[in-house]
C-alpha cells in the first residue's frame, strides 16, 4: 500500500499503542523490543535524549527527577485543576509556572508541556510504524477518553502534530472499543463498556442505531487501577517483610520497586492461574517468600473492584437504562484480565462480556478500523459514520455574569446551534463574547474556554443590535465559535483555543524544537539558552545596582554580588552549560534580597500610579458581555 497509510493509536495513561489495519483485521504494531505495549513513560537521559516506554522506565527509580508517567492526566489542564494529581503523583511543575499558563514539566533541567511530552510517546509509536512498513507514517486517528472536554482534546491533537502526525480524528476510547469487536455491524443495541487500566476507571453506555455510535452516558473514577491493587499488595509485603524479619524497607525505593515488580508479577500470573509465589531478596541478603491464592488475591482486592459499582449504577441511570437493556458488554483495560473483575461485569450487567481481543490492545486495534474507515475504507467500512456526544454543555456569558447555555451536554456530535444576543447599553461598540464549559448558572462556576470580542458595531440604542451568536463542534469534539451583528454584518469568528491550550505558533514552535532532538544539537541549544539567560540576569543586575535597593544592601552582600557575578561571567564563555546554570542559579540566590527591595519599591510606584494607568487596563467604556434575546428568532 502506498504511505499514506493511516494508524490507529491508544494514548494511554498507562500504556500505549499502535495499530493499523491488514486486509480486514487490525492488528499491533510491535516495538523493537518485539512488545505491543509501549509504557507511558518518558524520561531525559544523562546526555539529555528522550527515553520512551520500557527502557524509560528504569529512569522512574533511578533518577525520578529526569522522568515522568501518567501525563495524560495533565492534558489541556491548569495548574487549578490538578491540585489532587500532584498529591498522588511526583510531577515536577516549573517553579516559574503562572495562574492561567499552560503547564510545565521539568525532566532534569528542561521543561515540558504535557502535550509535548505525549509527543514524545507519539513520536515512539510513530517511529515503530514506519520501521514496520519501512515507510513514512503521518496520519493518525488518537483515542480519547470520552469524557475529555475541549482543552484535553484540543492538547492531544496539538500533540500530535507536534510528533509530526496529522490528526484525522480523535475518537472516544469506548466507541473505539466497540469498533474493534465489529459491534457496529449488530445495527441496534445497547453497549456497556467497561474500562479498568493502570490507574482509571471508565464506565460508557454506547447506543448503537443503523450503524452509528453515540455515547449515551460516561461515568468513572479518576484514581482507580491496576496501580491500587499493585499499591494494596506492596504494603502487605512490606508489612510482612518488617514483621517477620524486622526490616522496615518501606524508604529505600530500590526495595519497594523490587517489591512492585515481584507484585505486578504475581498479579498477573494469578489472572491465569489458582496460585503463585512471591519470592523477593531483600536488603541484607535475606528472602522474602509467599504464596498467594488467587482465592486470597480476591478477597484482597474485592474492596477495590467493588469501587467500579457505583459508577456503573450511576452512568445506567444516566442513561435511564435497566442492567437487563444492555444488549453487549466489552471489557477494556488490562486489570479486566482478572476473572473476579471479569464476573463483577457479568454479574453487573446480566450478561458474559466480550473477552476474545486482549482487553489492553482493544481501543489501539478500534483506532485502527476507523482510521481505514477515513481512509476510503474497505467493503467492511464503508458508510459508516461514527457520531459521539458532548460530555458537557457550552455556552456563553451574558450580561450578570450568567450562563446562557448555546449547544447542551450529551448533544450529538458534530452539533451546531445559534442564539441572538443584543447589547445592554446606548451606542455599546464591543460586545464581549466569553465561552464557557460546564453546567453551572453563573459563569465563574464553569469552565472559561476562551474570550472574543465582537467589534466596531455601529452605534445603536440598546437591544437593538441583532447579535448572532453560532457555535459549531465538529467531528473531534473541537469547537467553533462565531458571532455576527446581523443589522452592519460585523463578525468575529475563532476556533477556541481551550485556556491551558497552546497557541498555533506555540506548537509551531515546539514542532520544531522536536526536530532539534532528531538533529541532536540539543546540548548546542542549552548552552545558547543558558548564555541568554546569564545575559538577562545580568542586564537586569545591572539595573538593580543603579537602583536605591542597591544602596539599601550591606556592603558584604554587594561584595558577594560581584563575586558571583564575575564567576557567571567566567564561565559564560565556555561550552558547558550545567555550569553556566549553576552559576546564574548562584547570582539568583545571592541576588534574592535584591531583587526583594526593588520588588517592594516598584509595587510602592506602581500603587502610587495606579489612577493614572487604569483608563488603559479595560476593554473600553463601551463594552460588555451580550444580553440574551429570545424574541429575535
Ligand atoms: P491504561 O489504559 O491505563 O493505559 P492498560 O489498559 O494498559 O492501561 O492497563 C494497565 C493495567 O493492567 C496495569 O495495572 C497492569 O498491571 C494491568 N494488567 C495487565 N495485564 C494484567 C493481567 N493479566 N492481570 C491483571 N492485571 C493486568
Ligand atoms: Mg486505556
Amino acid at each position: 500500500m502506498s504511505s499514506d497509510r493511516i494508524v490507529g493509536i491508544d494514548l494511554g495513561t498507562t500504556n500505549s499503542l499502535v495499530a493499523f489495519m491488514e486486509g480486514d483485521t487490525p492488528v499491533v504494531i510491535p516495538g523493537d523490543d518485539g512488545l505491543n505495549l509501549v509504557p507511558s513513560v518518558v524520561a531525559l537521559d544523562e546526555r539529555d535524549q528522550i527515553i520512551v516506554g520500557n527502557s524509560a522506565r528504569k529512569y522512574l527509580i533511578e533518577t525520578p527527577e529526569r522522568a515522568v508517567y501518567s501525563i495524560k492526566r495533565l492534558m489541556g489542564r491548569g495548574i487549578e485543576d490538578i491540585q489532587d494529581e500532584l498529591k498522588l503523583f511526583p510531577f515536577r511543575l516549573a517553579e516559574d509556572m503562572q495562574a492561567g499558563e499552560v503547564l510545565r514539566i521539568k525532566l532534569g533541567d528542561k521543561t515540558f508541556t504535557p502535550p509535548e511530552i505525549s509527543a514524545f510517546i507519539l513520536r515512539q509509536l510513530k517511529r515503530n510504524a514506519e520501521r514496520f512498513f519501512n515507510a513514512p507514517v503521518t496520519k493518525a486517528v488518537i483515542t480519547v477518553p470520552a469524557y475529555f472536554n475541549d482543552a484535553q482534546r484540543q492538547a492531544t491533537k496539538d500533540a500530535g502534530r507536534i510528533a509530526g502526525l496529522e490528526v484525522l480524528r480523535l475518537v472516544n476510547e469506548p466507541t473505539a472499543a466497540s469498533l474493534a469487536y465489529g459491534l457496529d455491524k449488530k445495527q441496534n443495541g445497547i453497549v456497556a463498556v467497561y474500562d479498568l487500566g493502570g490507574g482509571t476507571f471508565d464506565i460508557s453506555i454506547l447506543k448503537l442505531h443503523d450503524g452509528i455510535f453515540e455515547v449515551i452516558s460516561t461515568n468513572g473514577d479518576t484514581h482507580l487501577g491496576g496501580d491500587d491493587i499493585d499499591n494494596l499488595l506492596i504494603r502487605i509485603a512490606l508489612d510482612d517483610i518488617k514483621g517477620d524479619m524486622g526490616l522496615d524497607v518501606s524508604r529505600s525505593g530500590e526495595a519497594v520497586a523490587t517489591i512492585r515488580k515481584a507484585v505486578i508479577e504475581a498479579k498477573i500470573a494469578l489472572s491465569a492461574q489458582a496460585s503463585a509465589k512471591l519470592d523477593i531478596e531483600v536488603p541484607g541478603g535475606k528472602r522474602y517468600q509467599r504464596e498467594v491464592t488467587r482465592e486470597q488475591f480476591e478477597q484482597l482486592i474485592q474492596p477495590i473492584i467493588d469501587r467500579t459499582v457505583g459508577p456503573c449504577k450511576q452512568a445506567l441511570k444516566d442513561a435511564k437504562l435497566k442492567p437487563e437493556q444492555i444488549d453487549e458488554a466489552v471489557l477494556v483495560g488490562g486489570s479486566t484480565r482478572i476473572p473476579k473483575v471479569r464476573a463483577l461485569v457479568e454479574d453487573m450487567f446480566q450478561r458474559k462480556p466480550h473477552t476474545d481481543l486482549n482487553p489492553d490492545e482493544v481501543v489501539a486495534l478500534g483506532a485502527a478500523v476507523q482510521a481505514n474507515i477515513l481512509s476510503g475504507g474497505s467493503e467492511a467500512t464503508e458508510n459508516m459514520l461514527l457520531l459521539d456526544v458532548t460530555p458537557l454543555s457550552l455556552g456563553i456569558e451574558v450580561a450578570g455574569g450568567v450562563t446562557d447555555k448555546i449547544i447542551l451536554r450529551n448533544s450529538t456530535i458534530p452539533a451546531s446551534a445559534t442564539q441572538y444576543y443584543t447589547t445592554q447599553v446606548d451606542g455599546q461598540a464591543n460586545v464581549a463574547i466569553h465561552v464557557l464549559q460546564g453546567e453551572r448558572e453563573l459563569a465563574k462556576d464553569c469552565r472559561s474556554l476562551a474570550r472574543f470580542d465582537l467589534r466596531g458595531v455601529p452605534p445603536m440604542p440598546a437591544g437593538m443590535p441583532r447579535i448572532e451568536v453560532k457555535f459549531l463542534i465538529d467531528a473531534n469534539g473541537i469547537l467553533h465559535v462565531s458571532a455576527r451583528e446581523q443589522r452592519s454584518g460585523k463578525e468575529a469568528e475563532i476556533e477556541v483555543q481551550p485556556s491551558y491550550g497552546l497557541t498555533d505558533e506555540q506548537v509551531e514552535s515546539m514542532i520544531l524544537d522536536s526536530f532539534d532532538y532528531a538533529e541532536e544539537d540539543f546540548r548546542q541549544r542549552q548552552v545558547i539558552e543558558a548564555r541568554n539567560e546569564a545575559e538577562t540576569i545580568m542586564a537586569a543586575l545591572d539595573k538593580g545596582k543603579k537602583s536605591p535597593a542597591w544602596e539599601q544592601l550591606t556592603s558584604d552582600e554587594r561584595k558577594r554580588i560581584a563575586k558571583l557575578q564575575k564567576a557567571l561571567n567566567q564561565v559564560k564563555a565556555e561550552d558547558e552549560y550545567q555550569a553556566i546554570r549553576k552559576a546564574i542559579d548562584a547570582l539568583n540566590q545571592g541576588t534574592m534580597r535584591l531583587a526583594e527591595l526593588m520588588m517592594d519599591s516598584a509595587v510602592a510606584t506602581a500603587l502610587k500610579g495606579k489612577t493614572i494607568d487604569q483608563a488603559d487596563l479595560g476593554e473600553g467604556p463601551q463594552s460588555g458581555h451580550p444580553v440574551a434575546k429570545a424574541d429575535f428568532k
